[in-house]
């Protein structure tokens, strides 16, 4: 038995045909070009969902995750701001009309976590939460034993929480949101701001590569910028704790992979802003999934007959 996981992303479609305990039989990628619209972006998808058929002709369904607003219940793109030209796309109709079999469209974010709890073992928890610092910040829940999508498949939106009522501008239109000061994007923006005041050089080629290695030598702007994104998203990360009391905090993501360090002080800062009570029964844990967690999780969904 294998389901189709696909990933949707502003830069790129991942497809996995994944078996059901998670070993990848076949994958493939191509870019979104998101400038040439849906359609083209479609063909290319059922394209290589029908070459997944020969090599398993018994494909169970099919999951996607895509960056939200979703319409999941109507198989929806809503308005997500990457994928400007997929505005309203009726996809999981579309993909359905190729392929008679079950479809199911969720949250990526909420993919990349139920990868982590379906295939890595954390069944022993029924309480997980799951948080992704890459170029943004997303989250995804596990509440009793099931992921948890909320009302319109927002739920665990993290980084979209209010940390200032002024800070910086997120891409979200709000100010002060957690992603603006704690991602790869937000702590770039933050570094070059400061470089700029202290009217110091600023090398455009610079990425988050370059902020860490700099703050490990010492060097101050650099220093304080992750300091601060470490304290932002301690904070962030047990206000959620203290309103949903989950037993496990698996973090992942581009910037939380690439640096231990920067994933061992968030563990070491979190408990400071817990009450004893909500500490005493947290564990935290690196995510495993890797780079194809999220079509993972999305054929995972489609393996889970209750998730
Ligand atoms: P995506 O957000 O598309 O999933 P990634 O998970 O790779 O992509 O995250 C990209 C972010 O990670 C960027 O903000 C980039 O600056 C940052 N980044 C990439 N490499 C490193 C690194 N070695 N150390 C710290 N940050 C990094
Ligand atoms: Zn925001």
């Amino acid at each position: 038995k294998a389901a189709v996981g696909i990933d949707i992303g502003g830069t790129k479609i991942a497809i996995g045909l994944v078996r059901e305990d998670g070993m990848v039989l076949r994958e493939m990628e191509f870019p979104t070009n998101v400038d040439s619209g849906p359609d083209q972006a479609l063909n290319k998808m059922v394209q290589h969902i029908r070459s997944m058929y020969s090599v398993e002709p018994n494909i169970i369904g099919i999951g996607i995750g895509s960056p939200g607003p979703l319409d999941t219940r109507e198989g929806k793109i809503l308005s997500p701001p990457n994928l400007q030209t997929w505005h309203g796309y009726p996809l999981v109709k579309k993909i359905e009309s190729a392929f008679q079999t079950k479809v199911k469209l969720m949250n990526d974010a909420d993919a990349a976590a139920f990868a982590e709890y379906y295939y890595s073992h954390r069944s022993g928890y029924n309480h997980m939460m799951y948080v992704t610092v890459s170029t943004g910040i997303g989250g995804g829940l596990i509440l009793n034993g099931k992921l948890y999508e909320g009302a319109l498949s927002g739920a665990g939106e993290i980084g979209h929480m209010s940390m200032e009522s002024c800070g910086p501008i997120c891409g979200c239109g709000k100010m002060g949101c957690l992603e603006s000061f704690s991602s790869g994007t937000g702590m770039m923006n933050a570094w070059k701001q400061k470089l700029t005041r202290l009217q110091q050089p600023i090398d455009p080629n610079w990425t988050g590569k370059d902020l860490f290695e700099q703050a490990a030598s010492g060097e101050m702007t650099a220093a304080e910028v992750v300091m601060n994104g470490v304290d932002y998203l301690a904070r962030g990360i047990s206000q959620a704790v203290q309103l949903l009391n989950p037993e496990l905090v698996v973090l992942g993501g581009g910037v939380i992979l690439a640096q231990p360090t920067f994933y061992k002080q968030i563990v070491q800062r979190v408990p400071s802003y817990l009450l004893e009570h909500h500490r005493r029964n947290l564990t935290f844990s690196i995510a495993e999934q890797g780079r194809n967690a999220g079509f993972k999780g999305a054929a995972a969904i489609i393996h889970a007959e209750n998730y």
